[in-house]
């Protein structure tokens, strides 16, 4: 096995540097994975910018990256639970395993949560080392390209299931990948309604592509007036906020119904004024989502893609790994939905997956 790979590098300035770096051993409790694609995410975006969050969070330099899928290369002496040649993903969120959360099960609420391609070396490189407990080996006959967005996929599903679903009016503000895939999900969960704001009409047209039933240009269209169109006299059951715009969330709050469920994903760059009257006098509930559950979320994703749910319309960009600027580009400009770097063959080499 090759000493060295290609990587994708952040220093402290705008972009990244493709180098050769050398490859990451896994340690005794580690996995060592070829990496065969990788989605670019918002975070990436921030990473690449050099903004404000980067330049306070990442120490440089660092391999980024965080959604990705390959094969398993290399076990460190403790694994006995995976085997080389497994198509697996990884959780880019470590945690600690000893704080309350952990130690009650609650991973996804660690108080000492790092990140992969944040605070450690990620995956935008030919091989990635993650802990053995963040290993998620894939279900067979599942598209390697949505393999490679679990993460993501992972936000829109915790997010989108925090709430019961059947027969609910569901309202989604920001139409980028992750509100898109939350889309089919929610349809596949049993929302009657389910509307999907945005600003961007192409984000909007993706949207309905995965199953919005009611997509809406903010800036055209008010959600009161969509809500007289579907007959709906009280407002939304369920709110999922994935756009992190403080305007989508006061749309949401003041469109929401008496004792509506709310789910917040979306981070705001800003600080964000709420009219807290609304919560307090509607009864809403509020819930903060980061990232996923470990690895309940994980495994409801894969059972739905094997009950028919299809989220593969997100993926819009395939693109070789060398092309990476590109795929920057088109993320800046929201020309997209989601966009994949391919890094290698390790997959299809593996031949078909077990039936
Ligand atoms: P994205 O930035 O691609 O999508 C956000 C969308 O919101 C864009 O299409 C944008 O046009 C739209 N938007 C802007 N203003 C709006 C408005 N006033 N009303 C409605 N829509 C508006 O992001 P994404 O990758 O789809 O992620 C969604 C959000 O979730 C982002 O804020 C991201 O930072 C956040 N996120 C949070 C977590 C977490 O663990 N909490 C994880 C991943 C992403
Ligand atoms: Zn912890």
């Amino acid at each position: 096995m090759p000493q060295t790979m290609q990587a994708l590098v952040k220093y402290p300035r705008q972009g990244l540097s493709l180098e050769e770096v050398p490859r990451p051993r896994p340690g005794p409790n580690e996995v060592s994975i070829k990496v065969d694609r990788t989605g670019i995410c918002g975070t990436d975006l921030h990473i690449w910018d050099w903004d404000a969050w980067a330049r306070a969070t990442l120490p440089v330099p660092m391999v980024i990256g965080h959604e990705f899928v390959g094969v398993i290369t290399e076990l460190g002496q403790n694994v006995t639970e995976y085997h080389v040649g497994e198509v697996a993903s990884g959780e880019g969120h470590i945690v600690c395993g000893h704080c309350r959360n952990c130690r009650a099960g609650r991973y996804h609420l660690c108080e000492h949560t790092m990140g992969l391609g944040v605070d450690r070396p990620g995956a935008f490189a030919e091989y990635v080392v993650i802990p053995k407990q963040n290993v998620w080996v894939h279900h067979p006959g599942i598209d390697p390209d949505v393999m490679a967005i679990f993460d993501p996929y992972g936000n829109a599903t915790h997010t989108a299931l925090s709430y019961d679903l059947l027969g609910e009016d569901v309202l989604i503000t920001g139409a980028g990948p992750i509100g898109a895939m939350a889309c089919a999900i929610c349809r596949y969960a049993g929302a009657r309604h389910v509307v999907i704001t945005d600003v961007n009409p192409y984000r909007l047209a993706l949207a309905a592509d995965l199953g919005a039933t009611r997509t809406v240009d903010v800036t055209e269209t008010s959600l009161a007036q969509v809500m007289g169109e579907l007959g709906m006299a009280e407002g939304f059951d369920v709110g999922l906020e994935m756009s992190g715009s403080p305007a989508a969330l006061e749309d949401m709050l003041e469109n929401l119904r008496n004792g509506g469920n709310i789910a917040l994903l979306g981070i705001p760059s800003t600080e964000v004024p709420v009219d807290w009257k609304q919560v307090i006098f509607k009864g809403l509930n509020l819930l903060g989502i980061y990232g996923r559950k470990m690895y309940e979320t994980w495994y409801k994703m894969s059972a739905m893609l094997e009950g028919g749910l299809d989220i593969s319309g997100v993926i819009t960009h395939r693109l070789p790994y060398t092309d990476f600027e590109k795929g920057f580009e088109v993320m800046a400009a929201g020309r997209c939905g989601k966009v994949i770097l391919q890094w290698s063959d390790a997959i299809a080499a593996q031949g078909d997956p077990q039936p």
